[in-house]
């Protein structure tokens, strides 16, 4: 295997943001106070994305954020409701639309990790991520969806009557041990996100998914927070850097856009080459 870079590798200076490609549409962004969920919520909202900021916990980081995006100039407003509850999920949705009109795009991101070794993990572990990771974008997929149908395509908006990103990860294909949960919850996003996207095609709904690799989040701090997790993560990382929560952002935000019009059922993978099976590079 070739010596990775390490951390002197970073993304660099701050790129400047893709033109206003969604202005005057809303989005929902699931998990949207955090990490890559926050990173999206700017990027979209730096398009011209008016965005409503869901959360479960963090008031404070939901709020904070709604006020930076605020100032951008567009409409922006947190929304506490856990993904995991059909009836906050739907009061979320009434409760947005009463605000803002209607719904474009659903980012649908909240999920967490609640580890263990196989015969160690509980029935609660199993079921928190299964429910919020992949019953979570369900109903608000579900929600969106009536919304989408009822409003139909606005073509000054958008080509499309509505968009759907499903935040996925490497983990939809490559097998995590000691994270059965989580690696499964992603798998069935996959699929989910394939038969919606069949679905709603004819319609003119766009259901795509993002499939993150190891981004800089506190979801994963222990993998990339000293020096010497960093060199081991940076072995399965071909770019050789860690990914940042803006790599993410972008790709959403044109993925949201009409020059992504024709992208359905696709999943992105954003990963700097994780699923190239790296222990290859060097003839396996
Ligand atoms: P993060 O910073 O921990 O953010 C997780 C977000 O999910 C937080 O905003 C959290 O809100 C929210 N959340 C958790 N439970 C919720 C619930 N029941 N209802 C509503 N929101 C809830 O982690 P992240 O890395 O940005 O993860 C975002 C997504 O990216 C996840 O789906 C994760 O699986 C995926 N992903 C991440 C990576 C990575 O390397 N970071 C890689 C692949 C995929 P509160 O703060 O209010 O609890």
């Amino acid at each position: 295997m070739t010596t990775p870079v390490a951390s002197s590798h970073t993304a660099g200076p701050a790129l400047p943001p893709l033109p206003a490609l969604l202005t005057g549409q809303t989005a929902i962004v699931t998990g949207g106070n955090s990490g890559i969920g926050a990173a999206v919520a700017l990027a979209l909202a730096q398009a011209g994305a008016n965005v409503a900021i869901n959360y479960v916990v963090g008031d404070d980081a939901a709020n904070n954020l709604a006020a930076q995006l605020t100032g951008l100039g567009i409409l922006a407003k947190a929304y506490k409701a856990d993904v995991s509850s059909e009836d906050q999920v739907a009061a979320m949705f009434a409760s947005v639309i009463a605000d803002f009109g209607t719904v474009d795009i659903l980012v649908a991101n909240a999920g967490l990790q609640r580890d263990a070794a196989f015969t160690q993990m509980t029935l609660a572990q199993w079921n928190t991520v299964l429910g919020i990771n992949l019953t979570g974008q369900f109903l608000c997929a579900r929600e969106a969806v009536k919304e989408f149908l009822r409003r139909g395509v606005v073509p000054e908006r958008s080509r499309a009557a509505g968009k759907i990103i499903c935040m996925s990860s490497v983990h939809q294909v490559i097998p995590w041990a000691g994270h059965v949960n989580y690696a499964t919850s992603k798998g069935g996003i996959h699929m989910m996100m394939e038969s919606l996207a069949q679905e709603l095609a004819p319609q003119r709904i766009r259901v795509n998914a993002i499939a993150p690799g190891a981004i800089r989040t506190p979801i994963n701090t222990e993998a990339w927070s000293t020096q010497e997790a960093y060199d081991r993560l940076m072995t399965l990382v071909p770019y050789g850097r860690i990914g940042e929560p803006e790599d993410i952002g972008q790709v959403a935000a044109w993925l949201a856009s009409d020059h992504a019009d024709y992208v359905v059922g696709t999943t992105i993978f954003v990963d700097g080459g994780m699923t190239l099976y790296p222990g290859f590079a060097t003839n396996g």
